[in-house]
């Protein structure tokens, strides 16, 4: 008996790709789509959600992915755990692998998302979320109203974190283990230069405190040239030391940048490399990184896979 091919198979259960979902769904693809470790993507990680439009009280980060889900599922979207851990994009149908299955599809769009890389010391896992220890300050900076925080990091999203920042808090600590930012010269002389940002040079986070009170009351500190210890009181702890695409699986059927980002064809922000896969949110964007932008791109991708389907007569 001859597998099913799908006309759209969608790889991911973020913003892109639920959006994906309900677009394509209400074009009659009758899309599949496949959720792997993390169902609901990034926001389910984050407790209340104030930037979605929509939603003038705010919405919290599970609530509004189960909406997308439940739109998704009511125009006909099937829904199937599996990790994709290979694809064949050389033939068509193209081939996509779980550890126990194989899937067909005309088109596909990938939505596997970025993981924000965390510090990896005490404290940090048991805190996030609600606890106090965040990496998104457009989320969650203004639940920090003039409270002390500490960011942590030194690249253009630990220097743009801390600026935002200082919009809510009374002070805000940036940690960043090494004597100079690796953040754009502009950005670092304004980081340096605000009076509301404290530098704290040469120096890791090596416990957040709180998790015993569910609530964070600090950060432990060691400067690595002089390996003295000490805290800093916080109530919030903005960890920004860069995202890792979840693109390895496709990296080597998918052009990838030097980060691993998926790079989208010229002139379009969602056709890859490969005619007929197309690409959607964080896994193929560095610089916004938002629920609402990916969500616009996952809409993007549906519309383009659609189009995709009808001009080369699937
Ligand atoms: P990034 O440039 O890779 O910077 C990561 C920072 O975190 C570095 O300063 C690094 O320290 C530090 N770091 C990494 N691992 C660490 C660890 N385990 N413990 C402590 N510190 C650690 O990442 P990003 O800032 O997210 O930026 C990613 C890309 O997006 C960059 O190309 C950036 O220019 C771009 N971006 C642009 C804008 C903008 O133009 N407005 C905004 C945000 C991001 P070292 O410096 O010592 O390596």
């Amino acid at each position: 008996m001859s597998q099913e091919v799908e006309n759209t198979i969608i790889v991911g259960t973020g913003c892109a790709g639920l959006t994906s979902a309900i677009y394509s769904a209400r074009a009659n693809l009758g899309p599949l789509v496949l959720e792997g470790n993390q169902p609901g993507g990034q926001l389910t990680t984050t407790s209340e959600v104030e930037n979605f439009p929509g939603f003038p009280e705010g919405i919290d980060g599970y609530t509004l992915m189960d909406n997308l889900r439940k739109q998704a599922t009511r125009f006909g979207t099937r829904f199937e755990q599996a990790l994709v851990t290979e694809v064949d994009f050389t033939s068509q149908p193209r081939v996509l692998k779980s550890a126990d299955k194989t899937f067909l599809a005309k088109t596909v769009i990938l939505a596997t998302g970025a993981s924000p890389r965390m510090i990896g010391v005490p404290g940090e896992r048991e805190l996030f979320g609600g606890g106090g220890v965040t990496t998104c300050a457009t989320c969650d900076g203004a639940f920090y109203r003039d409270m002390d925080v500490v960011v942590v990091g030194g690249g253009d999203s630990a220097a743009e974190e801390a600026l935002f920042l200082t919009r809510f808090c009374s002070k805000v600590t940036l940690v960043h283990r090494r004597d100079a930012l690796r953040a754009s010269p502009i950005m670092s002389k304004r980081v340096i230069s605000h009076d509301k940002i404290e530098m704290c040079w040469d120096s890791v986070v090596t416990e957040v405190l709180g998790a015993d009170e569910k609530a964070v009351f600090g950060v432990k500190i060691r400067n690595v040239k002089t390996d003295t210890e000490s805290i800093i009181s916080c109530k919030g702890v903005f960890v920004a030391i860069g995202h890792i695409p979840n693109t390895k699986p496709f990296a080597r059927s998918i052009e990838v940048d030097d980060e691993g980002y998926f790079v989208p064809s010229p002139r379009s922000q969602v056709r890859s490399s490969v005619p007929g896969v197309f690409v959607a949110g964080d896994c193929a964007d560095h610089v916004f990184r938002q629920a609402i932008t990916a969500a616009g791109m996952g809409c993007q991708a549906a519309i383009e896979a659609e189009r995709w389907l009808a001009e080369s007569g699937s």
